[in-house]
């Protein structure tokens, strides 16, 4: 899909200085696929969501799941547990998922009930099932460069690195954020690529130093409006994953953790909303493909 994707240039347009990345054409290519694949699979593919209480952000994602699932022909269907749900029954719960082979790939809602570990739910998840990429074992099969479940927004901001064109082969690429499921593992991914990578941190002392050398800047921090036009190298390539709830014009839109004036110094730009995020959401989608490959062997 991303080789299509690379010749596709028309896909970047023109805008500012930089060329803006948008994640729509992207995510329509990879669905494309996923579609295909699906139907290849004799409609075997069924993803569940399994979701503990409820959550109006959890809810709607919900909600796109289905619609999403539905445009690429994939079975998908929710498991809801009460608000009141304890660890132990959510644990039960993902036992019974990873034992029903009718079920090929599971995402865990976020937030689960108070009380309940994200990261225990998640590491009692079957390895072939966990779509999201976030289980150990699929997080060391990345270190090990033979992951076939990559976190989905880690691989989303590969696809838009893809769609520049651009060799990442000995380019300096800074990654601010190293939380588990986005910075750390692009940072992996980056190497796989032959970018030699600096991972900036809360406790990093002077981000602006490593950025000044950046020709790649991926920034996943969740802070509005981190990263500044002065700080980024004219013609540099800026994935900004962040996507913080800001209040504009009495609205709530979406915002990112880059400035959005850092599009007049870069030369290449994902803007928020409509950049990583729709990539993101076509990934899982591929995921639960591969999931389901990996479940018969292929
Ligand atoms: P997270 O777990 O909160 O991690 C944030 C990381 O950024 C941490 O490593 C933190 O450093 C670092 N950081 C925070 N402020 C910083 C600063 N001022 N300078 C340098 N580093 C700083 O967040 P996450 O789950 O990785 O998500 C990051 C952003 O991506 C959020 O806005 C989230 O909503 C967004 N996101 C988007 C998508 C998508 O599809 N577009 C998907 C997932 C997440 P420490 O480790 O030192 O605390």
């Amino acid at each position: 899909v991303l080789d299509v994707l690379v010749h596709r240039r028309n896909d970047i347009v023109p805008w500012d200085m930089a060329e803006l990345i948008k994640g729509a054409p992207i995510a329509a290519a990879i669905e494309a696929s996923v579609r295909e694949e699906v139907s290849r699979s004799g409609a075997k593919v069924h993803l569940v969501a399994l979701q503990a209480g409820e959550d109006p952000a959890s809810d709607a994602y919900v909600r796109r799941q289905a619609q999403a699932a539905e445009r690429v022909g994939m079975r998908y269907s929710v498991e809801r547990l009460p608000a009141s749900a304890s660890e132990t029954a959510v644990l039960d719960a993902v036992a019974r998922l990873n034992r029903d082979p009718s079920v090929t790939g599971v995402i865990i809602q976020l937030p689960l009930p108070p009380g309940v570990r994200a990261e225990a739910v998640q590491e009692a998840l079957d390895p072939k099932k966990d779509v999201e990429g976030v289980h150990p074992a699929s997080l060391g099969a990345l270190v090990g460069d033979h992951a076939r479940l990559v976190p989905c927004t880690a691989a989303a901001v590969m696809a838009c690195l893809a769609a520049t064109g651009k060799d990442l082969t000995g380019l300096n690429a800074v990654v601010i954020g190293r939380s588990r499921i986005v910075g750390r593992p692009v940072a992996l991914l980056l190497v796989q690529k032959n970018a030699t990578v600096t991972v900036c941190h809360t406790k990093t002392r002077d981000v602006a130093r490593h950025l000044a050398a950046a020709d790649v800047v991926v920034v996943a921090a969740g802070r509005t409006a981190l990263l500044k036009p002065d700080q980024v190298r004219p013609g540099s390539i800026v994935i900004d994953v962040g996507t913080n709830e800001v209040i504009r014009d009495g609205k709530r839109s979406l915002a990112g953790d880059a400035d959005p004036a850092v599009a007049e110094v870069a030369g290449f730009f994902t803007p928020v909303p409509g950049g990583v995020g729709p990539v993101t959401v076509a990934l899982l989608w591929k995921n639960a493909v591969e999931a389901w490959r990996l479940q018969v062997g292929r």
